[in-house]
């Protein structure tokens, strides 16, 4: 008998409670990882110190234990994982694939590129630093077309020179940036298939180009739909949604499995929280997630 090669994760920045989009994604990615028989890791993504909010992290663990997620492993810190960003970052220098950068962000917006409307990098420090100047960040050199198929939202493309631009590696605050932090984790954490919100659509180039830089594998893709409110906004703390935890566990799974597309009969809502796992288990279909890009939440009360 061969082991199963599927690990796939859910991947929380500690920046607010579980809001129902982030159950979106949990329940998504659990789903899919153990119906294929599966691996279901869990990372808590507090690279970004600054953003990391007291208390969130306890609140996402607490939230994910109640409505019966349960993860293999340890979880992965990516606040102590300083070390393997360093010498991912040390091996992008030495193949000369990123550069330093001295532009501020008030230079970048008052640059010509950027007067364009377009957020990329013009370019400034690409070719050295200007004189007088000291780096504060690293870029990556945006070259090629990176083509990938998301298993939900189809085919995708990205000219990473002309629809991104030179991105950063290592913040001017010292910080490693997502892109980095996220593909150097999920290949030590051996992940095969990345499903998470259609947010991260954008970025997926980006981090495909890093795999192919630091020579690691690719994981397959598949984006959810995110989650918004009615104004169409994604359901984050900046635009105040609620805690999921707020709400019974089987009435907000069962929400999350239908915005999910995968029609969970009435009965269900009377059914205790460990049946409707079961249920999900046994009924969850890929095909079935909507192929959209955001839907509204539904209202839980
Ligand atoms: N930490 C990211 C977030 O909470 C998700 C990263 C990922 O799934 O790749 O939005």
């Amino acid at each position: 008998m061969t082991s199963s090669p599927y690990v796939g994760r859910f991947a929380p920045s500690p920046t607010g409670p579980l809001h129902f989009g982030s159950l979106v994604a949990a329940l998504g990615s659990a789903l899919d990882a153990r119906a294929n028989g599966g691996k279901w890791l869990l990372r808590i993504e507090d690279v970004d110190a600054p953003r990391t909010v007291a208390g969130a992290t306890e609140a996402i663990l607490g939230a994910l234990e109640r409505f019966g997620f349960a993860w293999d492993g340890e979880i992965m810190w990516q606040s102590r994982r300083t070390a393997a960003y360093e010498e991912a970052l040390a091996r992008l220098k030495a193949d000369g694939a990123v550069f330093p950068c001295a532009c501020s962000r008030r230079e970048m917006a008052d640059s010509a590129l950027a007067r364009d409307g377009s957020r990329r990098y013009p370019g400034t420090c690409r070719n050295g630093l200007p004189p007088g100047r000291t780096a504060r960040a690293w870029r990556v050199k945006a070259e090629g077309v990176i083509a990938f198929e998301d298993a939900i939202q189809g085919p995708q493309r990205e000219d990473l020179a002309a629809d991104v631009g030179d991105y950063v590696a290592l913040r001017a605050d010292g910080v490693f940036a997502y892109q980095l932090a996220v593909v150097v984790d999920d290949c030590a954490q051996g992940v095969t298939h990345v499903v998470r919100g259609a947010d991260l659509l954008g970025s997926t180039a980006r981090q495909i180009h890093l795999q192919e830089l630091l020579a690691m594998p690719r994981p397959a893709y598949a984006h959810l739909p995110v989650a918004t409110n009615a104004a169409g906004e994604k359901l984050s703390k900046q635009t105040l949604a609620r805690a999921v935890d707020d709400f019974p566990p089987t009435r907000a799974l069962v929400a999350a499995l239908d915005f999910l597309g995968q029609n969970p009969p009435a009965e269900l809502h009377d059914a205790t929280r460990d049946e409707v796992w079961t249920w999900a288990l046994a009924h969850w279909r890929r095909d079935d997630v909507p192929r959209r890009l955001q839907i509204v939440a539904p209202a839980l009360d």
